[in-house]
């Protein structure tokens, strides 16, 4: 499926409004290999798109289950587009995050297998989030 096509069923799908510039913020997600911050995704963009319209896009597409938050080593607005099937208003996902301390990029680990307690000592879990923090495979390998 060629990315045109690929965004039109995605913002079908998740009934988002489809202007130039949340096109190419979702070829923006669907390109890069891991996580953006909103303060890298501005550098993207000319200066005529304000940082107004560029989070309140990164709200809608969390809101319609695109993309989700990731956790930051410097509390920077961070995301990643989500690889399963959320909905709107729910993700359906519980999957570790890895934070790598050289280049401070977040990773989201889909197929960490998280522990499957749901309650323990009588505390219920709802959520699970494990934040791992280390270096990761690219680093590493510097
Ligand atoms: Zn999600
Ligand atoms: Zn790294
Ligand atoms: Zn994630």
């Amino acid at each position: 499926m060629d990315i045109q096509n690929l965004i039109d069923n995605t913002f079908k799908k998740y009934g988002l409004k489809k202007t130039i510039f949340r096109k190419e913020l979702f070829k923006l997600f669907y390109d890069s290999l891991n996580s953006l911050s909103a303060k890298e995704i501005s550098k993207q963009f000319s200066s005529s798109t304000d940082k107004a319209s560029i989070y309140r896009a990164l709200d809608s597409f969390e809101k319609s289950g695109l993309i989700h938050q990731v956790p930051d080593k410097n509390n920077l607005l961070r995301y990643s587009l989500c690889k399963s099937e959320c909905k709107p208003n729910n993700h359906a996902h519980d999957h570790a995050h890895f934070l790598c301390s050289v280049c401070e990029e977040t990773f989201c680990l889909d197929d960490f297998k998280l522990p499957s307690a749901k309650s323990h000592n009588g505390f219920l879990i709802n959520h699970l989030k494990i934040i791992m923090e280390g270096t990761c495979v690219r680093c590493k390998s510097i």
